[in-house]
This record gives C-alpha cells, structure tokens and sequence, in this order.
C-alpha cells in the first residue's frame, strides 16, 4: 500500500513514528498510509530564508503570474483530481468539483487581482495625512509582506479549496507556505501537494507540505510568521495558549466553528419564487459535503405562521436526497457519506444533545441501508431535520452551541421581527454567514445593522436577484471568509484585503516631498 510523505526542504521526506491509516468513507476500503515527519526545526527555516527571499524578489505582477500557471496545472488534472475526491473523502462528483474548482477559482481571483497591484514591493493603503496643521510632516500607511512563513493547517472537509485557496493568497502576498491538511483526507491534498512541488513553477522553498500530525511545527514559529489555522474550536483553543506561539506573538487567524443561520422574512409567502429559493438553498446547505461545510446552515429561522408548510416542503425535498444517499461511485447517488467514522459517531451525539430542545421530523439518525454501500460499511448519515420544542429565546439552549457537521439543521419560530431574529442569531457566538430572504426593503436595511456584528457575511437574497442567486455557502474569493466570536474571529479572503493577513501594516511619517518619492517609486525607476 502506497505511504504518503511530506515535502520538506525541498525533498520527499518521513520521519519515525506509526503512519495513520487512510480509508474510503463510502466501503471502509483502505487507501494509503500516511506517515509523520520528523522534527520541522530545519523546513521552517528553509521556507522563510529560501522560500521567502525568492518570492519577494518577484513583484506581485509576477507572483500573480505564478498563480495563473499553479491554476492551469491543476486544471489540466482537475479530471483524476476529482475521482481521486471521489475514493478518498466520500464526495459526490458534484461535492468535488466543489471543493477542487472553489480553489481554482481563488487562483484565478487572486491572479486578477494581481494585475492591479503596482511594480512597489509594498501596498499603499491611504493618502498621506497631516500631523499637525503647521508642519509637512505626514503619515502613510503600507503594506509590506512579512519576511516569515506561512504556515496552513487545514480541515479535512475541504482538502483542495483550503490548501490551494490559503496558498494563493499567501503567495501573492510574498510569504512562502508550508501547509498541513487533515490527516483523514490527506489522499487528495497530497497529490496536490505533489503537483505544486513539482519544481516548474515555485521557486524552491515557496511551498512545503506536512502530512499526519504537527509534531514541533509551532515550537519553531515566531515573531515574522503567520499561523493560518481552519478547524475544530478546541483545536483553535490549544492553538491559542500554545507557549511558544503566546511568547513570540506569532500572528494567528483561526477560522472554527460556526452555526450559521437563515431569516425567512415574513413577507416571504409560500408558493412564492423567494419562497423556493430558502427552499432550493436550504437543501443545498444541508446535504452538499453531506453537510460537512463550516458555511452550512445550521438553524432555519421561520415565522411561526410559516413554520409548518415550510417543515412539510422541506422535508419533502430532503426525503428526495435521503433516497439517493450512498456511495458516491455510483451516478444514481446525490449525497455521499460522512469522512470519517469519528465524524459519524460525533454527529449523532450532536443530534442527540439537539433533541432536549428540539425533535426530529425528518429522517433516522440511525438508519444502515444506503445506495450501493457495501452491508455494515461507510460513515453514512441521512439528511436529518429537526424543529425546535423550546429553547430558541434560552441562549444557553443546545440549539444555539451545538454545530452538528453533517446533513442536519433546526427550524426555529420566531416572532417575523428583525430584533428577535438578531437575537436568535447571536446566540451562536458569532458566525460565517448568515442569509436573509425578503422583499422587505426596511426589513432588510435593519438587518444589516442588526445581524451585521454577530457575522462575517450576510446574504440578502429577494424575488429580483432570485434567479441569478448562489447558495449562502458558497465562499468567493472576493468576499470576506471568518466571522467573530465562536467562528474564530478571523477573517481571510475579501480581495485585497486578504493579503493583509500575509503583510505587515506600517506607517511611514515622513516629510510630504519623501513620501511623495516614495509612492512614485515605480515611475522614477
Ligand atoms: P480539527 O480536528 O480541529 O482539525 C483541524 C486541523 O488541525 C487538522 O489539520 C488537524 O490535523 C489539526 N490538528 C488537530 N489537533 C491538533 C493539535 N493538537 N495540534 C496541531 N494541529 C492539530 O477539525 P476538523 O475535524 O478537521 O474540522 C472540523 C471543524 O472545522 C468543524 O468544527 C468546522 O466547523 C471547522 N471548519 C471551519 C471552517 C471555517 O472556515 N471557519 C472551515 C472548515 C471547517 P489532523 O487531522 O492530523 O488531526
């Protein structure tokens, strides 16, 4: 069986230690090993003062460029990219594709983006302002990339989207990257890994890869690096007080968790197009990745006038995709299993803390019979909907903490008011996104005040851009990615205010004529 190494100092490489065992969710056929590294103390040296001094040697044009060429690379393996998603992390066609085209679509964002940058080796970020009313002393902000390393730890839901999408952004910001993708689905991140160290387009040093566990990674850090970090809050947690990450103020950005939510405005009438929509987009949330997205909706806020015929449509569209739940190989399948087994036995302990304030009223947590899935094997669960008993006005309410990561979301009454579905939002902690559907112009204009703080992004979908409309959990790279609180407190993506995760921001207070210079740099050279 095929053992999967990283990529360190510039070479295939493992180290001792038992490699952890990688199976295919849908039969619980085993794939590969992976095996851990040893000591990183000399990758994350390499990275920063070979990979580093490479890439800011580039301007952000040719960076960019860099980009384009990672992008075209990968789409011309895009075809055994997505069967190899397919074996490997239980997803559909459709699941992959979404995984492996979302981080192409940030090479290619950030490759455009690029083009607009200048020849400087920093960004300018306003215009230079007066100190005090009687001097030529002024103050500018830029930006400049850090001269550390990138360092990426990824969730194992999306194994391309967050290896290639982080890096993207890393990159053409100037810092090398050495990322670390979930050990459970390593198989389709290796193989991108092995395309992008493939030494015809990085330069040496500009991307090194980590399979299995982190080992001494964050021993290593300091004060130059950045520690981008996806996952699970308690992993966020130990990331927090780690010591050596605390003493040298390692800069961290943790994307966790998140239970997102959707406001269905009272105005919203059934049988309406915006009506289908909050049904089309529900069903999307809940069962694409089979519900394994941090962006997935979680809770479903109806006005209780229209709580019932929602439930009744709902469960009606997701009885459709739990007769087509199984293993992915197969074309008659719309939903594939969860990941892992761990993912499966944790999702159904969250079900259960769900039920003491909410029953189920769709599907069976336990169900074992799936779409061409081998007797007794795969990590399978069926769409699950649930409809809250009590608790929505308890903040401390099971409803409104525990993130279930699979096909399973809460409807939850509320009173049609904007206040009390900002309540209901908050009571999360803090989210990625929530989505709002009205028609309601002043309904709309409160929300964005009233939602706004408890998130990273708010959708607001109505009847005039219904049929043009993406699902809520789709992330584009020109949007913001994070969200306060419980979701991290990060933020990631947004254009070009991604990069400022990747630069560090320094004011320069200099006399008006020297600033001046400074901006025309690329003109007088
Ligand atoms: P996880 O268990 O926290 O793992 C995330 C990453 O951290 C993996 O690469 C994992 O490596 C690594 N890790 C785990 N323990 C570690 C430790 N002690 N030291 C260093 N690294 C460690 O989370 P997950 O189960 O993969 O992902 C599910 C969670 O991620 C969900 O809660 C979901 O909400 C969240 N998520 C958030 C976003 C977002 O953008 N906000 C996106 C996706 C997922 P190993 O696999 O090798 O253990």
């Amino acid at each position: 069986m095929r053992t999967l190494e990283s990529f360190l100092n510039g070479k295939w490489t493992s180290g001792p230690g038992t490699p952890a065992l990688l199976v295919n969710p849908a039969t619980e056929e085993t794939l590969a090993h992976v095996a851990p590294a040893g000591s990183l103390a000399e990758a994350v040296a390499y990275g920063r003062d070979v990979g580093g001094p490479a890439l800011r040697a580039l301007s952000f044009r040719q960076r960019g460029a860099l980009l384009q060429a990672l992008a075209k690379k990968l789409h011309g393996e895009r075809e055994a990219l997505i069967d190899l998603a397919v074996t490997s992390g239980g997803n559909t066609r459709g699941d992959a594709k979404f995984d492996i085209d979302g981080g192409l679509g940030v090479l290619a964002a950030y490759a455009e983006l690029a083009e607009t940058l200048p020849e400087d080796p920093w960004l300018t970020v306003d215009e230079p302002a007066a100190l005090v009313r009687t001097s030529k002393v002024r103050a500018q902000h830029l930006l400049v990339p850090r001269h550390g390393l990138a360092v990426h730890i990824n969730a194992f839901n999306f194994p391309s989207w967050g290896l290639i999408g982080k890096l993207a952004v890393a990159i053409l910001a100037g810092m090398p990257v050495l990322t670390k993708p979930a050990t459970s689905t390593a198989a389709l991140a290796h193989r991108i890994g092995e395309l992008l160290a493939g030494g015809d387009i990085l330069p040496p040093g500009a991307f090194q890869l980590l399979v299995g566990p982190a080992q001494d990674l964050f021993d290593h850090l300091g004060p130059q690096d950045v520690l981008a970090f996806t996952g699970g809050a308690h992993t966020a947690g130990l990331l927090r007080t780690h010591p050596n990450l605390v003493a040298s103020g390692v800069r961290l950005n943790v994307e966790a968790d998140s239970l997102n939510s959707v406001v269905v405005g009272p105005d919203v009438a059934e049988g309406s197009e915006l009506w289908d929509l909050v049904l089309r987009d529900a069903v999307i949330e809940m069962t694409q990745k089979a519900g394994q997205k941090c962006t997935a909706t979680r809770r479903i806020l109806v006005p209780q006038a229209s709580l019932p015929a929602l439930r009744d449509a709902l469960a009606e569209r997701l009885a459709d995709i739990a007769a087509r739940t199984g293993n992915p190989a197969s074309k008659a399948v719309k939903m594939g299993p969860l990941s892992t087994g761990q993912q499966l036995a944790d999702a159904r302990a969250g079900i259960t803390r769900l039920q003491e304030h909410a029953s189920i009223v769709r599907g069976d947590p336990h169900r074992h019979d799936f779409v061409d899935a081998p007797a007794g094997k795969g990590f399978y669960l069926e769409p699950i909907l649930l409809e809250a008993t009590g608790g929505q006005s308890d903040p401390k309410a099971s409803l409104h903490h525990v993130e279930v990561f699979g096909p399973v979301a809460t409807l939850i009454p509320y009173d049609g008011k904007i206040a009390g579905a900002a309540a209901i939002v908050g009571f999360g902690g803090g989210s990625l996104v929530t989505t709002l559907y009205s028609d309601d112009r002043e309904f709309t204009a409160r929300a964005v005040a009233e939602l706004g703080p408890h998130l990273g992004r708010l959708v607001l979908a109505d009847e005039k851009s219904a049929a043009a409309s993406f699902s809520p959990g789709c992330v584009f790279p020109q949007a913001n990615h994070g969200g306060p609180g419980r979701a991290g407190n990060g933020a990631e993506l947004g254009g070009r205010l991604g990069l400022e995760l990747y630069m560090q921001r320094l004011a320069v207070q200099a006399g008006a004529s020297q600033l001046a210079r400074l901006s025309g740099r690329a003109a007088a050279t």
